[in-house]
């Protein structure tokens, strides 16, 4: 049986609200929720193409959010805030010093006038927070899920970024992934290699290809794809595990989190 691939869903969010993307430097994305003319910018960490979207597009910045203090993610919030004076939110804990609304696991913090939780989420970051709109089906998630990947862990422990990650897979399967990377053609080709007969990562890279052929960001994802297509969210599946034998030693293949640790690290040197 041919399974039918989930696709990500398409962007029917309430009527005039609006999640689009900024490129900026080599594959960044901040993205944007506007709405009546006003704009939360998430993870600016450059200020320039964000003032250049947001007067082409008439919004006032209404606050910044910040998932983790890497430069990408952070580096234009001063030249933001000196056009104008917002709210700056971001983790409690963290070494970055320009959150102005310090925010920890289970906080609930309101943009646009929509209530996002705040999930802790380390492993490439210890900092790392991500926001979640159960009313918006809508995930922000910086450098911790990728479409078809992960981020890398420059801090935490592979049973910290396993537990995140799973975290995140357990929302709602119509989620929407907005994560802050275009590495998904990337990570599809390291995806393949793990998982070789998975048909429904086939279809999903045919399509991002074709996306990406057409000049299309291949994000928001969805947790259902991401379920059915991330290696790293499929660490207990047997064809995962089987192509991580190989590489663990006397880890048992039954643990997830050693799978997860194998299939990490073979995607650093891949
Ligand atoms: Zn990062």
């Amino acid at each position: 049986m041919t399974p039918h691939p989930p696709t990500a869903p398409s962007a029917d969010l309430p009527d005039g609200l609006h999640i689009d993307p900024i490129p900026a430097f080599q594959d960044n994305y901040i993205w944007t929720l506007a709405r009546g003319g006003r704009a939360v910018v998430v993870d600016p960490g450059d200020a320039a193409p964000v003032l250049r979207a947001l007067l082409q597009r008439d919004l006032t910045l209404d606050a910044i959010v910040v998932t983790h203090h890497h430069a990408d993610h952070v580096g234009g919030v001063a030249a933001l805030l000196q056009e104008r004076a917002v709210p700056v939110h971001g983790p409690a804990q963290t070494p970055y010093t320009g959150v102005t609304h310090p925010l920890a696991a289970g906080d609930v913090v309101s943009l646009l006038g929509y209530p996002f939780r705040v999930l802790a989420v380390p492993g490439h970051t210890l900092d790392h927070i991500a926001y979640w709109s159960p009313e918006l089906a809508v995930l922000f998630c910086g450098d911790t899920l990728f479409a078809a990947g992960c981020g890398r862990l420059f801090e935490g422990s592979p049973a910290q970024m396993h537990a995140s990650l799973s975290r995140l897979a357990a929302l709602p399967a119509a989620t929407r992934v907005y994560c802050t990377h275009e590495y998904t053609l990337g990570n599809l080709r390291f995806a393949r290699a793990v998982e070789p007969g998975n048909l429904a990562l086939q279809q999903r890279q045919s399509a991002a290809i074709a996306q990406r052929e057409r000049g299309e960001p291949t994000v928001p994802s969805s947790i259902a794809l991401e379920q059915a297509t991330n290696p790293f969210l499929r660490c207990a599946e047997e064809s995962v595990r089987q192509a991580a034998r190989p590489l663990l030693g006397a880890a048992p293949a039954d643990d997830p989190v050693a799978v997860f640790a194998a299939i990490r690290a073979w995607k650093d040197r891949f």
